[in-house]
């Protein structure tokens, strides 16, 4: 089926500026509140977002198989579950009905009003109702920056690094969206040259540069994924900030890994943007360094070329950019980690969500995380201001932005914005159980 709003030529009745993240050619899938409190799902082009439970209603998909409800619902789940053609006719007709020339909702003004806001007046909720989390560690860069810090430079990448992406399960429940303010974590940490650990705020509260997609229903329970039929499983994507506490961290991941050092927070950017859209920026990956086995093979481009940026904006002060990256410099790609994550059977279902791990690139500015910025803090960020940062502080607001650019075409993501606030204080007195 061709994909017709990827036409660069195409343009649309609602205006935008050439650099907007949202052309016509975009048409990503969010679920958003209105002002009279209706929760719907939602797209956007320019800086509009279109209602697509109202243009559901008032007829505009009738020669689109879809279920009566599809969009008056509050995740975009059941839209997901229905598959890639299902997604491929909506995104089709969305583009024809907002196409300049086409005039059926254009010049219908109470249609018009009724399916269109600012995207000022909307409030952008969670997406999807994410089922299970999982977080890879695919930036060779990064794993080595890490394994050079707290273990060996000779050795930086553990054994196992080259031949399988490796990952952890994390925690869905604790996933928000761009806006939402963070409380600083407090746990248990181990003072540097001590032997007893001490229980107080993480004093190194760091953000993680990632991406995630979203998958729809893939297999079976035994059934693995084969690499190359992964791509069709996967939805779309969105901008990952995988919050981390370092020290928290550092003195818990033995044996089992990260817990509560990864699972008080992390933030995702509201539109997802479909693998479709994405297609004109693939490219290819990093090459192999070993030969991978058999299951991991995968041919063509697998990667995506998608400029990151990250800013932190301290209390109101002016942003300062501290990371620029880019999501090609992964090494292993999102379909071998689908392949990986299912080769043992483990069952995969629409809503997952599969965080790429952080996204370091080779040189000193473009590194994902003030872990390797700041060198684990010998080598503090400067600010605009000024002001040094080693970590993130209390008030400090991190924003990642990624965007896709070709010629006159920019496919973006938007932003996840978020502010980080001070420990948690229960206003109210814990309950007492009579
Ligand atoms: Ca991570």
């Amino acid at each position: 089926m061709p994909k017709l709003t990827n036409h660069p030529n195409r343009t649309s009745w609602i205006g935008y500026s050439q650099d907007s993240h949202f052309p016509i050619q975009n048409i990503p899938f969010g679920v958003f509140l209105t002002r009279e409190n209706v929760i719907t799902i939602g797209t956007r082009i320019g800086d509009h977002a279109i209602d697509l439970g109202a243009l559901q209603e008032l007829g505009y998909f009738d020669n689109v198989p879809l279920t009566d409800d599809m969009f008056m619902q509050d995740t975009l789940n059941d839209f997901i579950s229905d598959g890639k053609k299902t997604w491929r006719l909506v995104r089709n007709r969305i583009g024809e009905i907002f196409n300049k020339e086409n005039a059926e909702l254009r010049d219908h003004k109470e249609h018009r009003n009724r399916i269109i806001f600012h995207i000022d007046d909307v409030e952008m909720q969670l997406p999807v109702q994410i089922g299970d989390y999982t977080d890879f560690y695919s930036s060779k860069e990064h794993a080595t920056n890490v394994g050079t810090m707290f273990r060996d430079p000779e050795n930086a990448l553990l054994p196992n690094w080259l031949h399988m992406p490796v990952a952890y399960h994390g925690r869905s429940s604790s996933i928000v969206p761009s806006g939402i303010p963070i409380h600083r974590p407090q746990g248990q940490q181990l003072p540097k040259d001590s032997d007893t650990p001490v229980f107080g705020p993480s004093n190194s509260l760091d953000f993680e540069l990632e991406m995630a997609f979203i998958t729809t229903d893939a297999n079976n329970l035994g059934q693995p994924i084969p690499v190359e039929k992964a791509e069709d499983f996967i939805f779309g994507m969105v901008l990952f900030n995988d919050w981390s506490a370092r020290d928290i961290q550092k003195w818990e991941y033995a044996p089992l890994g990260p817990f509560l050092g990864k699972n008080f927070a992390s933030s995702m950017s509201p539109w997802i943007v479909t693998m479709d859209a994405l297609e004109p920026f693939r490219c290819a990956g990093p090459e192999p360094e070993q030969p991978v086995m058999d299951y991991l093979k995968q041919n063509g481009k697998k990667s995506f070329d998608i400029h990151l940026e990250v800013d932190i904006t301290p209390e109101n002060g002016k942003p300062t950019t501290v990371s620029k990256s880019n999501f090609k410099h992964l090494y292993w790609s999102m379909s071998q980690q689908l392949a990986h994550h299912t080769i043992n059977g483990c069952r995969v279902i629409s809503g997952d969500m599969m965080g790429s791990g952080t996204i370091s690139g080779p040189t000193a500015d473009s590194y994902g995380s003030m872990l390797e910025l700041s060198w684990g803090g010998e080598k503090p960020v400067k600010l605009n201001d000024g002001s040094e940062r080693k970590f993130i502080n209390d008030q400090d607001t991190v924003t990642m932005r990624g965007y896709c650019h070709n010629g006159p075409i920019r496919i973006g993501f938007g932003e996840v914005k978020n502010k980080i606030l001070p420990v948690y204080q229960s206003k109210s007195k814990p309950k007492t159980i009579k």
